[in-house]
């Protein structure tokens, strides 16, 4: 790597540091801009390991950046892949209510959902499920229309070669291990980024490293009172012969005490029908197997004081879904009361992915995108669900933010 000056450099060459970079490199083309990734290849972890939903900003508390993010930023994507020949079909989703106790939550999401600005949004008791997933069954559903299934992965690519051909440039093989400030202190003059193929000077960084982004403020000295605690999301795939069981997404009304959405069916845009993710705490930052133990990590992570109030509160809902892991029994349990039919033979392996879930001294699991900003940096410390849907629209947030602290000129 050539030691250049840049303007900005971006770590994590995932979905929002393309979309960063993408959207940084059209503001300001004088700009040297670059993006750090330390993979062989780009969006090879949370970006490639998700459900491929685009979601539709149902859930969201109105006013939060998730509720602001989520709808505008699937226009922005959708409008994005028309102009880039990007597949994306508009499946649509249905939300079950498979118990009485449920209705009220279901109702609560249909407001909110409307209050977001979600267009097409419709109630619909048992008669009009059945029109909608034949196969599913519940006391009432909300149907969410506009709710698409896409490939990521794809969509990230393209905000690379965008930016690439607007002269930015990508580094893959190249994980940032230290941050220095040239000017020594806080407010020095440059930062020198240390990689193994050699040091990098920019005057301003962007941390979008997910999985690692609480690493990253560390190593400028940020004090941001949170840390990543990866949860794994653990998948099967429905056989050929069942897949017809399932028409788009079907998801269960959540546990509005945690940002997941629970275990759900997900029609995938290459054909399979995936069912998943669980929850479970994983030992690794990046591990996506069971057996995947990193000791430093995990000791990290036990060292946390919010690891242990959050441990408190959730102790039960983490053994659950420690044991769904474990018993595939269980989790066909969960994913009959969406769909009777399912057995456990209609089941093959699936993926997984593990989600970058901030947590907070105080044991709160940070449940909306969390973005701040020193004077010379940007972190983007929590990127949960919908952060993929909303990729374009947290990239142009990220930009306003940077035409303010770092004085990024229009057109300049
Ligand atoms: C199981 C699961 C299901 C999901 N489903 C959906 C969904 O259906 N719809 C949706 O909208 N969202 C979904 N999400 C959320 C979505 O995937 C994330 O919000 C999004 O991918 C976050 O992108 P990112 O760029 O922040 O992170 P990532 O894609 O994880 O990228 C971060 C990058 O930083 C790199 N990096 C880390 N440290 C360093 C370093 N020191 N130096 C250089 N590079 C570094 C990593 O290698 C990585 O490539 C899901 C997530 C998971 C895990």
């Amino acid at each position: 790597m050539e030691a250049k000056q840049y303007d900005v450099v971006i770590i994590g060459g995932g979905i929002i540091g393309l979309s960063a970079a993408m959207q940084l490199k059209a503001q300001a083309p004088r700009w040297r801009v670059a993006v750090l990734e330390k993979e062989a290849e780009l969006s090879t972890h949370q970006t490639g390991h998700n459900s491929g939903v685009i979601h539709s900003g149902i859930y969201y508390r109105p006013g939060s950046h998730k509720a602001n993010f989520c709808a505008g930023g699937a226009r922005l994507l959708t409008q994005f892949c028309d102009e880039n020949e990007i597949e994306y079909q508009r499946c649509g989703k249905t939300i079950v209510a498979t118990t009485q106790d449920e209705v009220g939550r279901l109702q609560d999401l249909y407001q909110r959902g409307v209050a977001n600005g979600v267009q097409g949004l419709e109630m619909m008791g048992p008669e009009r499920l059945e029109e909608v997933e034949p196969h599913a069954a519940g006391v009432q559903a909300l149907w969410s229309p506009q709710t698409g299934i896409i490939d990521y992965v794809k969509v990230s690519h393209a905000y690379a070669v965008r930016f690439q051909q607007a002269g930015g440039e990508i580094f893959t093989g190249a994980p940032v291990q230290r941050i220095n400030r040239s000017g020594g202190g806080r407010s020095g003059g440059g930062l020198e980024l240390e990689t193994p193929g050699g040091a990098l000077q920019a005057k301003h960084l962007i941390n979008c490293a997910g999985l690692y982004a609480d690493r990253v403020a560390q190593m400028l000295g940020e004090r941001t009172d949170v840390q990543i605690i990866p949860f794994r999301g653990e998948y099967y795939t429905l056989k050929p012969e069942s897949q017809h069981l399932v028409k788009g997404l079907i998801y269960p009304v959540p546990d509005p005490r945690f940002p997941f959405l629970g275990v759900h069916y997900t029609r995938h845009i290459h054909g399979p029908v995936e069912a998943g993710p669980n929850a479970v705490m994983a030992l690794k930052r990046e591990g996506y197997r069971k057996r995947d133990v990193d000791i430093g990590e995990s000791w990290e992570t036990v060292t946390f004081p919010g690891f242990w109030r959050m441990s408190r509160k959730h102790w039960k809902t983490g053994l659950g879904e420690m044991h769904r892991s474990y018993s595939k029994k269980v989790f066909v349990h969960d994913l009959q009361k969406l769909v009777p039919e399912i057995q456990e033979k209609d089941l093959g392996p699936g993926g997984s992915g593990v989600r970058a879930q901030a947590v907070a001294r105080n044991g709160a699991l940070l449940d909306d995108f969390s973005i701040i900003q020193g004077h010379d940096a940007i972190h983007v410390l929590n990127a949960p669900s919908p952060g993929a849907t909303s990729s374009l629209a947290i990239g142009q947030h990220i930009v306003n933010l940077a035409t303010q602290a770092f004085g990024v000129p229009a057109g300049g």
